[in-house]
């Protein structure tokens, strides 16, 4: 499982040589109270690291390099707790890789009215000491994410938190590799895209596999693990009678817990964190991969139906953004609506691929026939969600430049039995309604493909965005038509002339 404890962010603090060692010391102390305590917070997933107070050109550059370069450091977190002049920051921030967020505070949070000297107001100083910097990284040109507050304030202890979070995702990206069983659906635009211009902006290859690869190593499965993972089937899940031992399609079962070990055997030696495969391209299998996507959506890695590798990716980054949160992240697609004026819905689902982490409950394994794809019955997990706040988040790629698309829903609890609805569903209002919600998805391009988020926020998307350095398309209880139709005109002319 994924442990963002394991990474850290490193607490860079400002200052310069103006007002003494006796100051200088003092910020260095009040540093790494701020750095030990942020450490602790619950809001805050990764650690956090003090880094010695930097006061020269030489020493930024040097902190900026080793961040680079340091496999655990995942971001930096600057502060200016006294004036720092920002002539210096100039090399290491143009070299700086590694995410960075602005945490715009003071040690003391209340002003002390009957004490304060000029001692006072020269230790504190970050008030415009962190403008100064900002002018910087603002004339620099760099993304970056600002956090205003008290240190010890919880909103920007969730606020760091998110971009925490953010950071994690984008550094799991870095390297990663992710695998096509075959092409992608035929004739299907929106799963397309540019793999090249992906790993120079993402830094995740894809690559493929012929299914033949896949299938040699399933084949070589042995008898004895497959016992042990049919046995698991029976007593994780609401087993169907006729996939129990005697049942008419046990041996279905069999065969489907043979591409679990299989694929899962596949992804773990070629160091993959995520995979698409294709009904169209099944050759030599003897299902359709159901249950074993989804058990192993379950363990952490993105999966994107028909060769869609972009949400495969998005899959994944969401899974280790989330990580240890309550509730899930799953490959989704916007299935079927529900246009009663009084109530209207959009029911999400897939053929099969519906990842158990969103499941309220306790799994049935079902198999029915697929329809499609000419293969035997896959077997599946079937399941309801719940209500609450939630999100559907994609990746388009323009043509110039990657859009990454959020639409925040209000998922609804099951208001009907489905009895003879085979596959995982989930029901859910879009944001700002239905028609809005819906008219600015497809005006903004977004896919039909999602990842379905019940832990993230529309603020985890953003700075996720903003790290990637790619466009954020925002639908939510705000967005109106006209406005968002104007955002995404002036959007295009802004990236024909950044690049
Ligand atoms: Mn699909």
């Amino acid at each position: 499982m994924i442990n963002l404890k394991e990474f850290e962010v490193w607490f860079v603090t400002g200052s310069q040589h103006l007002y003494g060692e006796e100051t200088l010391k003092q910020v260095a102390a009040h540093s790494q109270e701020i750095a030990q305590s942020l450490n602790g917070a619950a809001a805050i997933p990764v650690s956090v690291v003090f880094k010695p107070v930097v006061t020269t050109p030489e020493e930024i550059y040097r902190v900026c390099a080793e961040a680079n370069a340091a496999k655990q450091c995942i971001g930096v977190v600057a502060w200016m707790h006294t004036f720092s002049p920002a002539k210096m920051w100039i090399r290491g921030l143009q070299i700086l890789q590694k995410p960075m967020a602005h945490l715009h505070t003071q040690f003391n949070r209340d002003i002390p009215w009957g004490e304060i000297d000029m001692d006072f107001m020269n230790l504190n100083q970050s008030a415009h000491g962190d403008r100064e910097f900002g002018f910087m990284v603002s004339r620099l040109r760099l993304n970056r994410k600002v956090v205003v507050g008290h240190w010890q304030d919880e909103e920007v202890l969730q606020q760091l938190g998110a971009w925490t979070r953010a950071a994690a995702g984008w550094n799991d990206w870095q390297g990663a590799r992710f695998v096509r069983f075959g092409d992608n659906m035929r004739f299907v635009a929106v799963t397309e895209g540019d793999k090249v211009e992906a790993e120079m902006k993402f830094g995740y290859s894809v690559n493929y596999h012929g299914i033949g690869d896949l299938v040699q190593v399933i084949n070589a499965v042995s008898d004895g693990d497959l016992d042990a993972l049919v046995e698991e089937y029976a007593t994780t899940y609401n087993l169907a009678d006729k996939l129990k031992k005697g049942g008419e399609q046990h041996s279905s079962l069999r065969d489907a817990a043979k591409i679990e070990l299989g694929l899962r055997k596949f992804l773990v030696d070629g160091n993959f964190k995520g995979f698409t495969d294709t009904f169209e391209d099944l050759h030599g299998m003897v299902q359709l991969p159901g249950i074993a996507t989804q058990r192993l959506m379950a363990d952490g890695y993105g999966f994107g139906g028909e060769g869609d590798w972009k949400t495969a990716a998005l899959v994944r980054a969401m899974k280790v953004m989330g990580a240890g949160l309550p509730g899930g992240n799953s490959f989704m697609e916007d299935y079927t609506y529900h246009f009663d004026p009084k109530n209207p819905l959009v029911l999400g689902s897939h053929m099969l691929e519906i990842c158990p982490s969103i499941a309220n409950g306790k799994a049935s394994c079902e198999i029915h026939p697929l329809g499609i794809g000419g293969k035997a019955d896959p077997v599946r997990l079937v399941f309801n969600v719940d209500g609450g706040a939630a999100l559907n988040a994609s990746i388009v790629d323009m043509g110039n430049r990657f859009r990454l698309l959020v639409n925040t829903v209000e998922a609804v609890a099951p208001q009907h039995e489905l009895p003879k609805l085979p596959v995982a569903r989930v029901l859910w209002k879009p944001m700002p309604d239905m028609k809005t919600g819906c008219a600015a998805w497809i005006y903004a391009g977004g896919a039909h493909h999602t990842c379905y988020s019940q832990n993230l926020t529309a603020e985890h998307m953003a700075d996720f965005a903003e790290i990637a350095g790619i466009e954020y398309v925002l639908i939510d209880q705000d967005t109106r038509l006209h406005q968002l139709k104007q955002e995404l005109r002036w959007s295009e002319v802004y990236h024909q002339i950044k690049g």
